[in-house]
């Protein structure tokens, strides 16, 4: 019989948190064997190819990561990580504009300041990095430190930068409440509620006023206003943390479920492979720690078993809320391409991209937050197909050729590939006529979803169309197995999520019950659950902590970041009180 095999490390689940954490890792020199489901990592950033030579992105197209420290600890330049730096000028009239229902609108003077300021553009220097990174890469502070408002980190950052925006209301108020101090028109507000809202922290939320800015904020690069946009798509980004991990020696298989996480005398110690893996039914040992980079439902309450967690804790991971939104993704292949129609032409000639002024991205439509509150109602409290007029419905519609001429979803000889589309609906889960109705409607909600782009778009009549691709939910046209019921917040950011309280006791600081177990997903962030690279940075200083890394001089720890007592300190220049 073959022996089993030994790593220093065990990762399940090869999407952006466990790809990352493997390269960290690998970096610090241990040895890592990450293990994905899938035939393909990649997780929720990846491209698939519905027809031969047609590529499409279903999920990720934006990215959410650019004040990462990742970038610069993990060196991703060195592996092909290339950023499409001037996918468009936000500074043109075109690009002042925002689209309603009457056409288009221009932002003032008063909203820019307000949310460059909020921002941190105006600082002298700068500090939209700061206030990203204090927001979403710095581990949250060990259970023996009271969380106030001077040590919140993104709180701390505005004291330092910007006394005069500091309050004790900013942690408590909702992103309109300050959006209605700092800028001027509905049309601005409401597309940035929506932006904030499907990116996770919503608006209309009490307590993440400035998580739900920042969520915006990371929709561009930071300190230019520009989308946020990788070249060869999110699949493309991915890819260079691929070949980091790959580079500093990790192994990665692929096709290798996980069915079982070793427990021996309370510590993980390995990980059993499902019997249908590419090396079915093998265990393989972990010397110093197991990582769950896998939801947070499956690991503790399948991979774990309930013999080994306190009835308590398994209580609390039940109770954790997988289910949000679902962004159902929309892609058109087409005879002649999209293109605005006659009320927007002028808004098109300056925000069209590519020889054939094909959509650059926006939302639609942004009257006022009458239009938001509606949409947020019907997906979040009505929970069925869609109700609300279509010349209402809000949407997305990403930067299609905003992206580089050699993108894989430019020109295509027999057609053209549309900007993703991306509309926020009831998750499957939520759903009152059950998890599969959205399938059951997928038709009737396709043509509903069609209908909404043609308040805004020409050449969505069948005539034109030659497919239309939606990634929804549990559909299983462009199933993403990875995702979580559907959505991509993952878990809903509310008080306990955010620097107010802390996530369900256990899981703290991305820690488990079990010693040597760890968790790093989307669906166990705090805080950054979908922001990239965020939590494999954060859970960093925890292993650092638990003695489990030692990672070069290339590391260095969140600013705000305060070392737990009786642990290591995961800055050299600040001692925790052993
Ligand atoms: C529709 C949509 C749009 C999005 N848009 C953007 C965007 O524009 N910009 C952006 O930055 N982010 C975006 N995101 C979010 C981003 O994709 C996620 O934050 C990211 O994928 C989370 O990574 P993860 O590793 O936590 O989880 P996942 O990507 O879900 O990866 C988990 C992995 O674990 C594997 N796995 C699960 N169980 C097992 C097991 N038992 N054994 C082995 N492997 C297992 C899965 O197959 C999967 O590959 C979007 C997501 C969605 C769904």
């Amino acid at each position: 019989m073959a022996k089993d095999e030994r790593f220093d490390i065990v990762i399940i689940g090869g999407g952006p948190n466990g790809m990352t954490t493997a390269a960290y890792l690998a970096k610090s020199g241990l040895s890592v064997c990450l293990l994905e489901e899938r035939t393909e990592c990649g997780g929720a950033c990846e491209t698939q190819e519905p027809i031969p030579g047609v590529r499409i992105y279903p999920h990720a197209i934006l990215m959410y990561a650019s004040a990462a420290p990742g970038f610069e600890q993990l060196e991703l330049w060195r592996y092909g990580f290339r950023m499409n730096w001037d996918p468009m000028d936000p500074t043109t009239d075109a690009n002042t504009a925002l689209t309603c229902t009457d056409g288009y609108r221009m932002i003032s003077n008063k909203d820019m300041e307000g949310w460059a300021i909020l921002g941190g553009m105006l600082g002298q220097p700068p500090f939209t990095k700061e206030l990203l990174r204090a927001t979403f890469w710095c581990p949250p502070h060990p259970p023996e430190v009271e969380v106030t408002d001077d040590n919140v980190p993104y709180m701390q950052v505005y004291k330092q930068h910007l006394p005069e925006v500091w309050t004790h209301e900013l942690r408590e108020k909702t992103m309109f409440d300050i959006l209605d101090e700092y800028c001027e028109t509905e049309h601005f507000k409401t597309t940035m509620a929506y932006a904030a809202w499907a990116s996770g922290a919503a608006a209309h939320w009490e307590g993440v006023a400035i998580p739900a800015i920042a969520c915006a904020q990371l929709l561009t690069l930071t300190n230019t206003g520009k989308t946020s946009y990788p070249r060869a798509g999110m699949h493309g980004y991915f890819h260079a943390i691929h070949r980091c991990a790959v580079h500093n020696g990790a192994v990665i298989r692929t096709s290798c479920p996980v069915d079982e996480i070793l427990i021996d005398d309370g510590k993980a110690v390995g990980v059993r492979l499902r019997e249908t893996a590419a090396s079915g039914g093998k265990t393989i040992r972990a010397n110093k720690a197991v990582i769950a980079a896998c939801d947070v439902h499956q690991a503790f309450l399948k991979l774990v078993g309930p013999g080994h967690l306190d009835p308590a804790f398994i209580r609390n991971i039940k109770d954790i809320s997988l289910k949000n939104q679902t962004l159902y993704v929309s892609q058109f292949f087409t005879k002649k391409p999209l293109q605005f129609n006659t009320k927007f032409k002028k808004y098109a000639e300056g925000r069209g991209a590519g020889p054939h002024l094909v959509p650059n991205g926006a939302v639609y439509p942004v009257d006022s937050r009458e239009i938001y509150y509606a949409d947020v109602a019907d997906v979040d409290a009505f929970k069925t197909k869609p109700t609300i007029d279509p010349k209402y419905k809000m949407y997305f519609y990403a930067p299609s050729l905003a992206w580089d001429p050699t993108d894989c979803q430019g020109y295509h000889p027999k057609g053209h590939v549309s900007a993703p589309f991306e509309m926020v609906l009831t998750s499957p889960d939520y759903h009152i006529e059950g998890e599969d109705a959205p399938d059951k409607y997928k038709e009737e909600n396709n043509a509903y979803m069609r209908k909404c782009y043609s308040y805004m778009f020409d050449g969505l009549d069948d005539d034109n169309i030659i497919h239309h691709w939606t990634a929804s939910g549990r559909e299983v046209e462009l199933r993403n197995t990875g995702l979580i019921g559907g959505t991509w917040a993952g878990s809903r950011h509310c008080e306990d999520q955010l620097w107010g309280n802390r996530p369900c006791e256990g899981l703290e600081r991305y820690r488990s019950p079990i010693d040597g177990l760890y968790h790093a997903h989307q669906t166990s962030g705090h805080p950054g659950g979908l922001c990239l690279m965020a939590i494999p940075y954060n859970l960093m200083h925890i292993l650092i902590e638990d003695g489990v890394a030692e990672p070069g001089k290339w590391w260095y720890a969140a600013p705000e970041y305060i070392p737990q007592e009786g642990k290591i300190s995961a800055d050299p220049n600040k001692k925790s009180k052993i």
